[in-house]
C-alpha cells in the first residue's frame, strides 16, 4: 500500500478548519498517512499550539492579515491576497518536498480555494475537493452554473397569491426549493460579491475532469438522492466529520476538533451546570463563529428565552473590535436590557465546547443558525433543532432539517426580517413540548443519531467510501 503524503489546504475560518482538521486526524489515524495541514498564520495563532497527532504537521503562510480579518476590512482585497499568497505557499511546498525526496501524493482542499487545485495541477499533483457543505448544496450550485441560473432565480423570486413562496424542483433532488432555501449567494439581496465567482470557478475546474471524486462531509443514508443526482460527478459521503469521542468512540481521547478560534469560557462550570439539569430540559443557543445578529434580534431572542421559562446555555461571542471603537463604549451598547434576568434562568458564555455541550443528556433543543457543522453535530448527538438560518448554505440546511430529516422546526421572521420572541417561544414549545410534533422530532433525532454512528463504524458507508477512495488514488 502506498504511504500517502497529503497536502491539505483549508480556508482560515472555524467552520472550514473544524471538519478539515478532523479529516486530517482521521486520515493519519486510520491510514498512517502523513498530512501537512496548510492554513494562514492568523488562523494558527488563534488555534494555539495544542497537541497534534503524530503524522500531522502544520505549514503556515501569511495571507497578509496576520492579526486576523476584522470588521471593516475589504473582502475582495482579502480574498485576492489569500489566493496570491496561498497559491505561492502551496507551490513552494510541493516543489521543496519533491526536491527533498518526500513528494506529496495528493492535494486535498476545501471550498472557496479553487486556486489551490490550479497550483497542484500545474505541478502534476492530483487533487481532490472536500465539500464541507451538504451534497444537496453542491447539486444546487451545479445546476445554477450549468444553465439553470435564470430558471432558478425567476422561479423562486415571487410569492403565490395565497402567500406561499414560489419554488423550484431540480433533477434528482427530492425537494421543492423556495428562495429562502437556496444558498444566499444566489439571491438578489446577497451583499457578498466575492463568493459566487469562487464557486463558479470551482465548478469550471471540476468540469475539466472526467467523473471527478468529491469527498462530502455527509453520509449515504442522509442524502442518498443528492449524492447520486449528478451523473458526471462521483460524490462520496465520508462524514460526519465529528470528533471520535462523540461519534464512534474509537478514539476516546479525540474530544475536540483542536482548532478553536475563540477563547472558551474560563469558567468551565457551565458544563457542570448543564449536566446537573434534568434530562432534555436545556435549550442551547448558538449562531456559530461568524454571524453577528443585530441588537433588536438579540433582544427578541432574550425575550423568547425568558418567556419560555426553560434553562438555557447561550453563546454570545465577544464582538471583534472594529477599527477605532472604544471597547468599553461598545460593550455598554451591546449589553442586553434583561441580562440580569437572563442570568437567573440560564448561562451566557462567550464560546464553549459545542460537541461536549450537545452530548449532554440535559440538552433538549439546539437553537442554531444551521451552519453545516452545527447541523451535523446536532444530528450525531440526537438533539432536535430550532432552525434559525442566517446566510450561505444555512437556508438549505434548515430546509433539510425541517422537511427531509424532520428533526426540527424553522423560525419565520417578520416583515422586517426579525424573529420575534413569541415566534421563538412557539418553536421551542413545538420542539420541547409533550405534543405529537415534539415526540416525532425527538424520535427522528434519535434515529439519525444511530444512522450517523452506523455510517462511520467499521464497514459502514463512510468507512467503505473512504477506503474505496484511498484505493483509487493509489
Ligand atoms: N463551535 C464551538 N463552540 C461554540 C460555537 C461553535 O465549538 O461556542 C463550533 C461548532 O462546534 C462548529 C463550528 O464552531 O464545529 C461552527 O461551524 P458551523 O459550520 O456550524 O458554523 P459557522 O461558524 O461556519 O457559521
Amino acid at each position: 500500500m502506498v504511504q500517502h503524503r497529503f497536502l491539505l489546504v483549508t480556508f482560515p475560518a472555524q467552520g472550514h478548519i473544524n471538519p478539515s482538521l478532523q479529516f486530517a486526524k482521521h486520515l493519519v489515524r486510520t491510514t498512517g498517512a502523513h498530512v501537512t495541514y496548510v492554513t494562514s498564520l492568523s488562523a494558527h495563532r488563534r488555534i494555539g499550539n495544542g497537541s497534534t497527532p503524530h503524522g500531522l504537521t502544520y505549514s503556515l503562510f501569511s495571507d497578509g492579515y496576520d492579526n486576523g480579518f476584522t470588521v471593516g476590512d475589504d473582502d475582495d482585497h482579502y480574498m485576492s491576497e489569500l489566493k496570491r499568497r496561498g497559491a505561492q505557499a502551496i507551490t513552494d511546498l510541493i516543489v521543496s518536498s519533491a526536491k527533498e525526496g518526500r513528494p506529496y501524493t495528493c492535494l486535498i482542499y476545501t471550498i472557496l480555494l479553487p486556486w489551490a487545485a490550479v497550483a497542484a495541477r500545474e505541478l502534476h499533483l492530483p487533487s481532490v475537493l472536500v465539500w464541507i457543505q451538504p451534497a444537496t448544496v453542491f447539486d444546487i450550485y451545479y445546476y445554477y452554473f450549468s444553465g439553470r441560473k435564470d430558471l432558478i432565480r425567476s422561479s423562486t423570486s415571487t410569492t403565490h397569491t395565497n402567500g406561499a413562496l414560489c419554488s423550484i424542483e431540480l433533477p434528482g433532488l427530492p425537494l421543492s426549493l423556495a428562495s429562502r432555501d437556496l444558498p444566499s449567494f444566489m439571491v438578489d439581496s446577497n451583499p457578498y460579491g466575492f463568493a459566487l465567482p469562487l464557486f463558479e470557478e470551482q465548478f469550471e475546474l471540476l468540469e475539466r475532469e472526467t467523473k471527478p471524486i468529491i469527498l462530502v462531509n455527509t453520509f449515504d443514508a442522509l442524502e442518498p438522492e443528492a449524492l447520486k443526482a449528478i451523473d458526471k460527478y462521483n460524490l462520496i459521503g465520508i462524514g460526519p466529520l465529528v470528533p471520535s469521542a462523540f461519534l464512534d468512540g474509537k478514539d476516546p481521547s479525540d474530544k475536540s476538533f483542536r482548532g478553536d478560534h475563540f477563547q472558551k469560557s474560563e469558567d468551565s462550570s457551565y458544563i457542570e451546570w448543564l449536566n446537573s439539569r434534568p434530562e432534555g430540559s436545556v435549550v442551547y443557543v448558538s449562531f456559530g463563529s461568524i454571524s453577528v445578529l443585530s441588537k433588536p434580534q438579540m433582544e427578541e431572542i432574550a425575550k423568547g428565552l425568558l418567556d419560555s421559562r426553560r434553562p438555557f446555555l447561550w453563546v454570545i461571542r465577544e464582538k471583534e473590535e472594529s477599527n477605532g471603537q472604544d471597547k468599553e463604549v461598545k460593550k455598554e451598547e451591546e449589553k442586553l436590557s434583561c441580562r440580569e434576568e437572563l442570568e437567573e434562568l440560564g448561562k451566557i458564555v462567550p464560546w464553549c465546547s459545542q460537541v461536549e455541550v450537545l452530548s449532554s443528556p440535559s440538552l433538549g433543543c439546539f437553537v442554531t443558525h444551521c451552519g453545516w457543522n452545527s447541523s451535523l453535530e446536532s444530528l450525531v448527538s440526537g438533539v432536535p433543532v430550532v432552525a434559525f438560518p442566517q446566510w450561505t448554505d444555512q437556508g438549505t440546511n434548515a430546509k433539510l432539517i425541517e422537511d427531509t430529516w424532520k428533526i426540527g422546526v424553522r423560525v419565520t421572521p417578520n416583515d422586517e426580517g426579525i424573529v420575534v420572541g413569541e415566534e421563538l417561544k412557539r418553536c421551542l414549545e413545538l420542539v420541547m413540548g409533550s405534543g405529537e410534533i415534539g415526540e416525532e422530532l425527538r424520535r427522528n433525532a434519535k434515529k439519525w443519531k444511530g444512522l450517523a454512528r452506523e455510517a462511520v463504524s467499521e464497514g459502514g458507508s463512510s468507512d467503505r467510501n473512504l477506503k474505496a477512495f484511498l484505493d483509487q488514488i493509489e
